[in-house]
């Protein structure tokens, strides 16, 4: 019988590192991946039924509820509900007695238990704490319910002894081990997002640029790229300080994130430049986006640290293409940048030899 409750132990280690595996797999389809997550632990649940070990004539162990503990640890809430409804719809399949209430009481005690103690806030980041918790909660339930199924007697006393003893390093062994996947994947996302930001504005920089760049030419047919440089920005430097110069670069970052949508791509391709990736728009449109931007960032105070305010201009190459063309265009916009600088910035020159001035 310990060496059943051993192999069952390992059924559910394997089944939960699985689908552990999947909570920690980025998606859009949040909804589906939860949908599959609670299917597969209701499946894992009732697979661990099946494989259940008769301690006595009535009294049956197994490990069904480490697949709900697993659920509560990353705190989902329908995955729990599909999980906990399915091994409940399977249990009370094979008859309702004595024992398939109980078992329904304690399953239901212990989701109500995981949905309280992952709602207590100060559990939030004490991870080993709240595995912990869990555990406990579940053990014990689990426990009291097996000794409860045998009518208190003293064989039952024995199964809710071992079934505790056993499942309790388990779960933790398992939890401990979602410890560890939850923080490598989120130090991981943190990394990734560094890695790609420029810190100063806290848009895109250069690489994460790049990397767009390859996506858009999958997704879209037609793309603009819009190279923005302020003018005269040494002087800036010079005369206020870098600390101040630095102050611009953020206000600037923060109106082009106004002045534009969220599916637009900006990024801090330089010292004071600045790119743009617009898909789909035509030349017109993409010409009135841009006239937008120069117009409202001519127009716009921008604050010093010391309150002063000043105003600045910024000069707007654009190139405007299939996609598939990416790389020229954005010589092409550098090349209409250098166009509009050179016929006296604060103006936006569009490839086709197009220009609009102030
Ligand atoms: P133009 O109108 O021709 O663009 O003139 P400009 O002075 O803006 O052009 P230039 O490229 O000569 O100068 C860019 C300046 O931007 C030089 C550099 O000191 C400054 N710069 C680059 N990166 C940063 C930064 O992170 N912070 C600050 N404060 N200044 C920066
Ligand atoms: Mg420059
Ligand atoms: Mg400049």
């Amino acid at each position: 019988m310990f060496i059943s409750l051993i192999a069952n132990s390992c059924i559910s280690f394997t089944g939960i590192y699985f689908i552990s595996k999947i909570m920690n797999y980025d998606t859009k389809h949040e909804g589906v991946k939860n949908m599959l997550i609670g299917l597969l632990s209701g499946c894992l649940g009732i697979f661990l039924i099946t494989q259940g070990v008769v301690v006595e004539e009535v009294i049956k162990i197994d490990f069904r509820f480490l697949v709900l503990i697993l659920l509560g640890f990353y705190r989902l809430v329908s995955p729990l509900i599909i999980a906990a409804t399915m091994i409940v719809v399977y249990r009370f399949s094979y008859g309702i007695d004595f024992q398939s209430i109980v078992a329904f009481i304690c399953l239901v005690l212990i989701v109500i238990g995981i949905l309280i103690t992952y709602n207590i806030a100060s559990l939030e980041n004490q991870l080993f704490r709240f595995s912990l918790i869990l555990n406990m909660l579940a053990c014990s339930i689990v426990g009291l319910s097996i000794y409860t199924s045998g009518a208190f007697s003293e064989s039952a006393a024995h199964a809710a002894l071992l079934i505790v003893m056993i499942s309790f390093p388990v779960g933790m062994l398992i939890t401990l081990l979602n410890v560890d996947l939850y923080l490598i994947n989120h130090r991981v996302k943190e990394y990734k997002i560094s890695a790609e930001t420029d810190h100063l504005t806290g848009l895109a920089n250069r690489r994460a640029w790049e990397i767009q760049m390859k996506k858009i030419k999958e997704r879209y047919d037609t793309c603009n790229v819009l190279i923005l440089d302020i003018d005269y920005f040494k002087q800036i430097n010079d005369q206020y300080g870098h600390s101040n110069g630095d102050e611009i670069l953020k206000q600037f970052a923060q109106l082009l994130h106004r002045e534009t949508r969220d599916h637009d791509i900006k990024a801090r391709i330089g010292g004071e430049e600045f790119g743009i990736l617009i898909p789909m728009l035509s030349q017109g449109e993409v010409m009135k986006v841009a006239e937008r931007i120069r117009n409202s960032i001519s127009k716009h105070e921008f604050k010093l640290l010391n309150q002063q305010v000043i105003n600045i201009s910024v000069s707007i190459g654009i190139a405007n293409g299939k996609s598939e063309h990416l790389l020229e265009m954005i010589h092409l916009a550098d090349e209409c940048l250098y166009h509009a600088k050179n016929q006296g910035r604060n103006r936006t020159h569009i490839h086709g030899g197009v220009e609009y001035v102030q």
